[in-house]
């Protein structure tokens, strides 16, 4: 039995790192880009606007920002915009997943102690999400789950309105990220150095690591992805019940949410943290010991949020 366990982990384990490393390598390239992109000026606008020529993509909160502060009709602007908010609404909170620089930035401080604290708050979530499944007990979900990073998006746009500029955008993380690339650019192929190189990196390290869990607390991309995402059907963890080991036998399996950094259940959607927020990161595909978990990119008949699988009244806790 013990063997037959190990034999299971192996293959787990190693999914879970090439999983790990393809959406660091896809991270990479996609910061490498935006920040080539602008340093060689191969692309056009500015670091929450880059592209080729004609064709840009735009952060769609420096946009919005953009339009509050000069309320003026750019078409382009909006195109680009309609475009991303599109491209969002497909994938979801899938930047935060797989392109945001910023999870990586909090992993460089990481250290044992806050892992370990992680670890067990995931555990917790987990927990409270089997108890409430068991318990047939689902929380009240608002249609738009609304909390701290709204309240930043919120600000973050009003303050524009009232200055006429992107504040937000002067501490944005994301963005002073690629700057930052770009100032070492500089500083290598043109000797120019800037205290903005000292700047940047300790405005990003005050926000992720002094003011802790920025992605959940404060970041108003976050809350614009999760708000324009909240109808997002694609790429949905999905579980087959017929393969699932809560559903075929019983057995008290937390794994799948135990796993997901964003304390979300894809077995009940009965998480800390609904649906609407998942990052689309296979972590709880990965740790699922059945293989029950996919990602597909249409919505399956059955999906297991909209409907999980009755609790049983012997189920163990
Ligand atoms: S539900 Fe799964 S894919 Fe979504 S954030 Fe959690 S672990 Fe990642
Ligand atoms: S990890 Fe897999 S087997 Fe366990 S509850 Fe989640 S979907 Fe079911």
């Amino acid at each position: 039995m013990a063997n037959e366990t190990t034999a299971k982990e192996k293959p787990r384990a190693e999914q879970r790192g090439k999983s790990a490393r393809l959406r660091a390598t896809v991270a990479i390239l996609a910061f490498v880009a935006m920040g080539v992109g602008l340093a060689i000026h191969s692309g056009t606008g500015t670091i929450s606007s880059f592209g080729w020529d004609y064709i840009a993509t735009v952060c769609p909160l420096g946009a919005l920002e953009s339009i509050f502060g000069s309320w003026a009709f750019v078409p382009r602007l909006v195109i680009a915009l309609i475009a991303m908010l599109a491209v969002v609404w497909v994938a979801g909170k899938g930047f935060c997943g797989w392109i945001c620089p910023i999870p990586y930035v909090g992993k460089l401080f990481r250290t044992k102690k806050s892992s370990a604290r992680e670890a067990n708050e995931r555990h917790a979530a987990a927990k409270l999400s089997y108890e409430r499944w068991k318990n047939n007990d689902a929380p009240q979900r608002k249609k738009l789950n609304l909390d701290s990073r709204h309240g930043v998006l919120l600000g973050a746009l009003a303050s524009t309105a009232i200055f006429g500029f992107p504040v937000f955008c002067l501490v944005c993380p994301v963005g002073l990220s690629v700057a930052t690339f770009v100032l070492f650019w500089r500083m290598v192929q043109y000797n120019e150095v800037t205290f903005c190189l000292l700047l940047f990196p300790a405005i990003i390290i005050l926000e992720v690591v002094v003011l802790g869990k920025w992605c959940g607390r404060f970041c108003p991309l976050g809350a614009l992805f999760s708000l324009i995402g909240s109808t997002n059907r694609t790429f949905r963890p999905t579980v087959d019940h017929d393969a699932c080991l809560r559903d075929t036998k019983g057995e008290a399996c937390k794994a799948c949410a135990s796993a997901c950094p964003e304390h979300i259940d894809p077995f009940s959607d009965m998480g800390e943290r609904p649906m609407t927020e998942c990052v689309k990161c296979r972590s709880c595909a990965d740790a699922c010991p059945a293989s029950a978990i996919t990602l597909p990119f249409l919505p399956a008949k059955r999906a297991s949020s909209e409907n999980p699988a009755p609790p049983t009244p012997e189920m163990p806790s």
